[in-house]
């Protein structure tokens, strides 16, 4: 048996962190960002948050912080929550620990400016990397041995519209039809919806449109179903069972 499995990693219940796709409530949704902030749209996200009085957890870049760090402040007094989403998005999950520890601690430095570092801290690496690759889990606990995946349930695959679509009403009529989607889905209550400002890798003129836009038309839509926008709360005190079940993202 040990011959057999000598190459294989050693898995414990332990090495898999805490995470977080769903909430404990189908009443509500929560509203998650990657890839911010930016000019272009984290002021016009804000706006509309404020408007729906709509709190949103935002996984920041480190090098997009450092272009703008006054927009962290702008998110931190709206009451929203702010975490690091690596410095330079980079996938992580293959590179050497001391990587991932660089990439998280230096932006959480300038997150810190803004908020007292959370704990537990809500860890959503670029890609989704490695949420069921347990090496991975024991280099991000090592990074913070409170940290939490932040996973999500509902992707409305935000990133590709804009470069899928030409022209600005095509945009809009795209977003429009991506919120109804998202509508008509099953379990959409108690989901944790992933959308990104102007999300990386993707060249096209109207990027930093999109997450505006869609949000202008989710925000009414979720209002009109009854559905609240609950913040992401990590698990207070977390279930063994919470290590083990990692929900699909759609
Ligand atoms: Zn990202």
């Amino acid at each position: 048996m040990g011959r057999l499995f000598r190459n294989q990693p050693t898995f414990s219940p332990g090495d898999w962190l805490p995470t977080l796709a769903r909430l404990r409530t189908t009443r509500a949704v929560a509203l998650t960002f990657d890839d911010g902030p930016t000019p272009e749209t984290t002021p016009r996200v804000l706006e509309l948050l404020a408007r729906y009085d709509a709190p949103a957890t935002f996984f920041l870049s480190g090098e997009r912080v450092e272009r703008a760090p006054e927009l962290v402040g702008r998110i931190v007094a709206a009451g929203h929550e702010v975490f690091a989403h690596g410095y330079s998005h980079i996938r992580l999950q293959h590179e050497a620990p001391e990587r991932l520890f660089e990439e998280m601690s230096r932006t959480e430095a300038m997150l810190a400016a803004y908020r007292p570092t959370p704990s537990p801290y809500l860890v959503r690496l670029p890609y989704g990397s490695g949420a069921r690759n347990a090496q991975l889990h024991r280099t991000v606990r090592a990074w913070d041995s409170s940290a939490q995946l932040a996973l999500w349930s509902h992707s409305v695959r935000d990133h590709l519209i804009a470069s899928e679509e030409s022209g600005l009403p095509a945009v809009e009529r795209r977003c429009g039809e991506e919120v109804e989607r998202l509508l008509a889905r099953r379990f959409l209550g108690g989901g944790v919806i992933l959308l990104h400002e102007t999300p990386y890798n993707v060249d096209a003129p109207l990027n930093a449109e999109v997450a505006p836009l869609l949000l202008s038309r989710l925000l009414p839509r979720l209002a009109e179903r009854g559905l609240k926008i609950d913040r992401l709360r990590p698990h207070q005190n977390p279930s063994r069972l919470s290590r083990y079940v990692l929900t699909a993202s759609v």
